[in-house]
């Protein structure tokens, strides 16, 4: 039997479905009970949850300490402390980027994600070893995970001279978009680094993902002017705002003009429930229109010690903040971090239907919301038809 074969038996849909899963070459072939495998190794769910693949829409994997002994945080209550505190950290940490972006890839996997976002950065000191330490971790797990490389200006595009060309040139070594960062608080020119960027993207056909951290009236302003040049450049449906905190704390008037222009430039706005500024309104903007992917954000790194790379604990923590109560509500956080992660992705073939990719998991909860709120350890990971992670142990792909 290949082994991305694959016939799971005695487990449950979303519905409330008692079902079995017919696996064949890493693609869902059949749903349905009493389905013939064929001789096919049958793998027993206890009655267990099923559910698609998580997908986490921003991470850092080339900042992590994950396999590291314990760092306590060192950094000041700033974003320039946190990026200064960084640098002097990183050159010393005896394990590459490759090594430690793995070890948080199989914490990823074991917990049921399927799909991730990865920004990582970029400046011309590192110049591209970070990127490239990505880029081999991505190679080596990519039988477990994908992963998508965007070249980060974690110092600034203006303000970090001769980022733009390690951008460029990530482009080139394997990075998948261009990401921005505060083009006010950092750069001091919102024009100028928009400019750089959207440019650069566009000859390149490239999507851009923005950390946004400005707040209030400097961080509105921001978020029109990506709305302006999305639609200049045509780049409608690829561009996400990472973050946006100034849509939770300006007036509510203002931040609905600002909902619907990024509804209007299909702007995907990624949360990660910050633990110190306001999260943007996510149900009102999905009902408006806005697209709402999650994200992990920094785990076990100076930026942040929290996490273990579990997206139904993020999506709690949304939920959390965004005063989600109702079953309905919690499927909404559960939705961001999968479907719509899997749409900001571009993941084809994504779900729990015939024919689609076979990514899910396996949860001993009743339901979806009871997945968000208590998140148990997963009893079985699949990606592409094979089996990556039981029982919370990492088994890899081959
Ligand atoms: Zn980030």
């Amino acid at each position: 039997m290949p082994d991305n074969d694959l016939h799971l038996v005695n487990v449950r849909t979303a519905a409330g479905i008692k079902t079995e899963i017919l696996v064949r070459e890493g693609r869902i072939t059949a749903l349905g009970t009493a389905l013939d495998g064929g001789g096919m190794t049958q793998v027993d769910g206890n009655g267990d949850l099923v559910l698609p693949a998580l997908v986490d829409s921003h991470l850092h994997l080339d900042k992590s300490m994950v396999g590291l002994p314990w760092h306590p945080h060192a950094a000041g209550p700033d974003r320039q402390s946190r990026i200064n505190t960084e640098k002097t950290i990183r050159d010393g940490l005896p394990l590459s980027v490759a090594v430690r972006a793995g070890n948080l890839i199989e914490r990823l996997v074991v917990h049921g994600t399927g799909h991730c976002r990865t920004h990582v950065d970029v400046d011309p000191e590192l110049g591209l070893s970070s990127v490239e330490g990505v880029l081999e971790a991505r190679d080596h797990y990519k039988n477990a995970i994908t992963v998508q490389v965007i070249a980060f200006p974690q110092s600034g595009v203006l303000a970090c001279p001769g980022t733009l060309a390690v951008m460029e040139a990530a482009l080139s070594a394997g990075a998948d978009l261009l990401g921005g960062i505060d083009p006010a608080g950092i750069d001091g020119d919102v024009e100028g680094q928009l400019n750089a960027i959207f440019s650069l993207a566009e000859k390149y056909g490239v999507g851009i993902d923005i950390h946004l951290h400005d707040g209030g009236e400097p961080g509105a302003a921001e978020v029109a002017a990506i709305i302006e040049r999305t639609k200049a450049h045509g780049m409608q449906g690829r561009v996400a705002i990472s973050h946006g905190f100034c849509l939770g704390d300006i007036a509510e008037a203002a931040a609905d003009r600002l909902i619907d222009g990024m509804a209007e430039a299909g702007i995907t706005n990624v949360t990660h429930a910050p633990g110190g500024s306001s999260i943007p309104p996510v149900k009102k903007m999905h009902e408006r229109g806005v697209a709402v992917a999650a994200g992990n954000d920094g785990i076990r790194d100076s930026w942040c010690p929290y996490g273990d790379g579990d997206m139904l604990e993020r999506a709690m923590l949304i939920g959390w903040r965004s005063n989600f109560r109702t079953d309905p509500d919690l499927e909404l956080a559960y939705h961001f971090a999968s479907q719509a992660g899997a749409d900001l992705l571009g993941v084809s073939d994504y779900g729990l239907a015939v024919g689609n990719r076979a990514d899910f998991f396996t949860i001993p909860t009743e339901t979806t919301a009871e997945a968000v709120v208590r998140h148990p350890q997963r009893s079985l990971v699949v990606h592409g038809g094979q089996i990556v992670a039981r029982n919370g142990l990492y088994e890899g792909g081959t």
